[in-house]
């Protein structure tokens, strides 16, 4: 769930930047320019909010939920930075005040820089928004939105001092805000992250039904993780290098760091045919909120398909003495497809804490609540539920457990996606 303490931040932030604006406002200033010049302001706060949360800093996660929906709010800003340069750009008078100097004003690139970034921030919106575009072929024009941002702080830099009050409190606030938004592009584009990620070597390479179990060897000192986060995996060499973010499905204490990995496009295919091992890896991270440490005792840990990767870290950093008793429902089309379900029955079979319910589509068992009610000994809001798999299929389970009386605050879910 998104916790709303964040989004609240960056409202309170508009507010405080709107408060400053019309209060420190010279009198003479005409009161159609106050405004739209704060709703350019309001654009560029939130631009520069979403800049930052593209860094990715870990710090961030717990007051967002965790790093996807940091990625959400990252988008919502991206979204609403649009509509009010819009609104900024139709409603700014077009015409310069008096006592401004046309020729001296010509001379200033406020205004074109403003409509440049304008035309690009429209396009890269609605290259990003197209959830058609394979994510290798999106993330590059993605990255157009960085010279938006570099534009855009141009344009208010610039703006004839009459349309943008520099040195008011209000302008302090966005000249804060551009230096934090700029140090925060050059430190997602040129790969200063990369300086927090820990080297691995390929161990081994497994194939398993429709999925590929990476094994990897730390050449330094080992990532140190909560079972159910995931990392960002960036395999070394020509033709390897975008990284994807995966689930680690080892325990912390193993020595070797695991990856299962669903054979779904390019690039995990690319790994299932061509990736040898000895190969560098490097793993950056952890990430992630997706956490049963500190919930109910009593809980139930859905995984529909590959969405079983958090649980398998789980269950293997899991000892008999738990406190927490739980029920994995691992739901997959057909047997076969269900991995490792031989060390999970191995593992139900040993602690009387764990019990494994498999469901298969193809005998009729669909993931619904009715399923989940007829598997467990108490009412469905004595438990804490962590849901793991396709969108739709998490979306469907919490509508209905919602109906069925479970609390909001119950519900965990994690979604294997960004966009
Ligand atoms: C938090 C998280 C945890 C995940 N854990 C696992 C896991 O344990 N096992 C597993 O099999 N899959 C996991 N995934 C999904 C995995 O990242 C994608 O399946 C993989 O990146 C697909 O790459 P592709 O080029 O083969 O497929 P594509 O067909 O290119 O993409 C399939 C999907 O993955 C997304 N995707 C592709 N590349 C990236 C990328 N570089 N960064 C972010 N998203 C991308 C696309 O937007 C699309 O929705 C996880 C995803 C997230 C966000």
């Amino acid at each position: 769930m998104l916790k709303r303490r964040a989004s609240l931040a960056i409202i309170v932030l508009l507010l405080v930047f709107s408060i400053l604006h019309l209060g420190f406002s010279p009198a003479e200033i005409e009161r159609q320019v106050v405004g739209t010049s704060m709703l350019g302001g309001w654009a560029f706060l939130l631009m520069s909010c979403s800049i930052f949360l593209s860094t990715r800093l870990r710090f961030l996660e717990p007051f967002f939920g965790g790093l996807d929906r940091m990625y959400q709010v990252h988008k919502f800003c991206g979204i609403f930075a649009m509509l009010l340069i819009l609104a900024h750009f139709f409603l700014i008078p077009k015409e310069l005040p008096e006592g401004i100097d046309p020729i001296a004003n010509a001379l200033v690139p406020s205004a074109p820089l403003g409509m440049l970034s304008m035309i690009l921030l429209i396009l890269a919106l609605a290259i990003t928004l197209n959830r058609k575009i394979p994510y290798h072929r999106w993330r590059n024009p993605h990255k157009l939105m960085g010279l938006v941002y570099l534009l855009g702080t141009g344009h208010f830099i610039t703006a004839p001092a009459v349309f943008f009050e520099r040195f008011s409190p209000s302008g302090i606030m966005l000249i804060i805000a551009a230096v934090i938004g700029t140090l925060s592009l050059l430190y997602s584009l040129f790969g200063m992250n990369r300086k927090t990620a820990k080297r691995y070597v390929i161990e081994k390479v497994n194939a398993l039904e429709r999925a590929t179990e990476l094994v990897l060897n730390p050449l330094e000192q080992p990532l140190e993780f909560r079972p159910g986060q995931f990392a960002f995996v960036e395999v070394q060499g020509k033709g390897w290098r975008e990284p994807h973010p995966f689930t680690i499905s080892s325990a912390p204490a193993d020595e070797k760091l695991r990856f299962t990995l669903k054979v779904l496009g390019d690039w995990t295919r690319k790994v299932r045919e061509e990736i040898e091992t000895g190969a560098e890896v490097l793993v950056r991270g952890p990430y992630g909120c997706f956490d049963t440490s500190k919930a109910r005792s009593k809980q139930v840990w859905f995984a529909g398909g590959i969405g079983v990767t958090p649980f398998l870290s789980m269950v293997r950093a899991m000892q008999p003495d738990d406190v927490r008793e739980v029920t994995l429902v691992y739901a997959v089309r057909e047997k076969d497809e269900a991995l490792f379900l031989d060390e999970l029955l191995a593992k139900a079979a040993e602690m009387t804490n764990f019990r494994l319910v498999l469901l298969q589509s193809n005998e009729g068992e669909f993931a619904r609540v009715d399923k989940m009610k007829e598997n467990l000994s108490e009412p469905l809001s004595e438990y804490g539920y962590f849901l793991c798999g396709p969108k739709p299929m998490i979306n469907g389970l919490t509508r209905d457990m919602r109906k069925a009386g479970v609390s909001r605050d119950a519900i965990h879910t994690e979604a294997f996606e960004f966009r």
